[in-house]
């Protein structure tokens, strides 16, 4: 389906939106990528999830982007006796390695790393924050701690260590099953949750083989401080807001949100921002004022997507989240103000063919008012490497693989059409006017330009830019 706008728009499934005829609706509405969450979904559900994306997009016949986020080292408190206890600030309570039933004075807390690796000072947030613990003294049996804020800690609460770095890798038992069970299904994006360090990436890099692109959530403050190494190491990030805003102070996050959507902006990775964008959706079928503000600004800012996720995956008003974000999104970019807002923070070239080819055929398009770019891409990278100019003029990405035209399907401004490979130059630029007609970008008459890397399929060799003319054949007349 031919969007009115550039960024993407991801949702989330869940019980709201796993049958066929929902995926399709959201679809409809304007979701262009799919994210699948690990931390709930167990290996038949997701396998039945990816079967009906790939209908729907079969039925639709447009690339469809499936995104499995795995649930990475997520730390949780054992079990209390009488399920909770109540506390008061100044009280304390150790959490330990004894797996007996909690109670008032102590708990178990199954991550021995963890009891290793948090000192003295260090803060433990319990339940998303709801309960803020200090280490007041270490070993490695125990953690006695402090409450500093907050009255209650119950049974299996999660445990966030903004002050600590921990041991373990990012991927968990758990993430090494999903991980091989959704690359065996075929998804093109895999997110990968709590990394620490660029180190983090190596073995999902190593276990994927290509067959997935890797996209990294940023949601620890560890992440941040290396932010610029991760990015380098990585095909996509997410501003993970939810748990970015347990581990440092809320009112961090939006500076934090800028600096990582510009950093990926200047790397030419996709930047997808995430959590609570429309919140209140999940049950009101209209959206605070407040929350189309923050869909805006991740819009203005240039991010590649936005993220629905309780809101399609548990909410009442999955179709109306959705329908909601495109409207919000088509109506800034056509506001008189986004273009110099969104293009002031446009990155330099980088000393390469792609970029040079990038740039002077977002100059071109501009200076001619042509109806569209053309960007052959087998890889992607030429199609990163034009969305990374944020052109005016839209972009249609050629690609021959599949695998390529799903996974740009996150990316700002590139719709993608799989065509086979052009025979010759000039089968390519007619290639290029007949797919821009069809696909209804440009009309007889009308000037687009091409690009591509020839000989084709030879990666990083986008060399070659063309100005065509369509004839009245819908074929390149010069
Ligand atoms: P989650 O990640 O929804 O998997 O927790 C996003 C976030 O933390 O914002
Ligand atoms: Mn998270």
């Amino acid at each position: 389906m031919k969007r009115n706008r550039r960024v993407k728009i991801l949702a989330t499934l869940g019980p709201a939106s796993s049958d066929e005829a929902m995926i399709r609706k959201l679809h409809e509405a304007g979701a262009d990528v799919f994210r699948i969450n690990m931390s709930h979904a167990d290996h038949d559900l997701m396998r039945e999830l990816v079967r009906r994306i790939r209908s729907v997009e079969a039925a639709v016949g447009r690339p469809i982007g499936i995104l499995a986020d795995l649930q990475g080292p997520k730390l949780r408190v054992g079990k209390f006796a009488e399920g909770k206890v109540d506390l008061q600030p100044g009280d304390e309570i150790t959490l330990d390695d004894n797996p007996e039933p909690g109670d008032r004075d102590r708990v178990y807390l199954p991550h021995p790393e963890i009891l290793e690796a948090v000192q003295v000072g260090h803060r433990l947030l319990i339940d998303d924050g709801r309960l803020e613990l200090v280490c007041v003294a270490a070993d490695k049996h125990g953690l006695r701690c402090r409450v500093v804020a907050g009255t209650r800690i119950s049974d299996r609460k999660g445990v966030s260590l903004p002050d600590t770095e921990l041991a373990t890798g990012a991927l968990t038992d758990k993430d090494r099953r999903d991980l091989d069970a959704v690359l065996a299904e075929g998804v093109d994006w895999v997110a990968l949750s709590f990394i620490q360090r660029p180190d983090d990436l190596a073995e999902a890099r190593k276990i994927a083989r290509g067959r997935a692109f890797l996209l990294s959530k940023i949601e620890k403050p560890q992440a941040v401080e290396r932010l610029d190494e991760i990015i380098e190491l990585s095909d996509a990030l997410m501003v993970a807001r939810g748990d970015l805003g347990v581990e440092l102070p809320l009112e961090a996050v939006p500076g934090i949100q800028k600096r990582i959507t510009r950093a990926a902006r200047k790397a030419g990775k996709p930047v997808v921002v995430a959590t609570q964008m429309l919140e209140s959706m999940i049950s009101a079928p209209v959206p605070t004022r407040a929350e189309v503000s923050d869909v805006s600004i991740a819009v203005y800012e240039g991010a590649d997507a936005v993220m629905l996720s309780a809101e399609s995956a548990a909410g009442a008003y999955p179709v109306e989240a959705v329908a909601t974000m495109n409207r919000i999104a088509e109506r800034v970019e056509k506001d008189p103000l986004y273009p110099g807002i969104i293009f002031a923070q446009r990155p330099a070239p980088e000393a390469t063919g792609a970029d040079a080819v990038s740039l002077a055929a977002r100059q071109m398009a501009e200076t001619l008012g042509v109806s569209v770019i053309v960007t052959y891409t087998a890889t992607g990278t030429s199609g990163l490497r034009t969305a990374r100019e944020r052109p005016q003029i839209p972009i249609l990405a050629l690609s021959p693989v599949l695998a390529t035209a799903r996974r740009l399907s996150l990316v700002w401004g590139l719709d993608c059409v799989v065509t086979e490979d052009a025979q010759s130059l000039d089968d390519m630029v007619d290639k290029a006017c007949r797919i821009a007609v069809e696909q209804r970008y440009a009309r007889a008459g009308e000037r687009l330009i091409v690009t591509a890397g020839v000989p084709l399929r030879t990666p990083g060799a986008t060399n070659m830019l063309r100005i065509a003319y369509i004839g009245s054949d819908g074929l390149s007349a010069v």
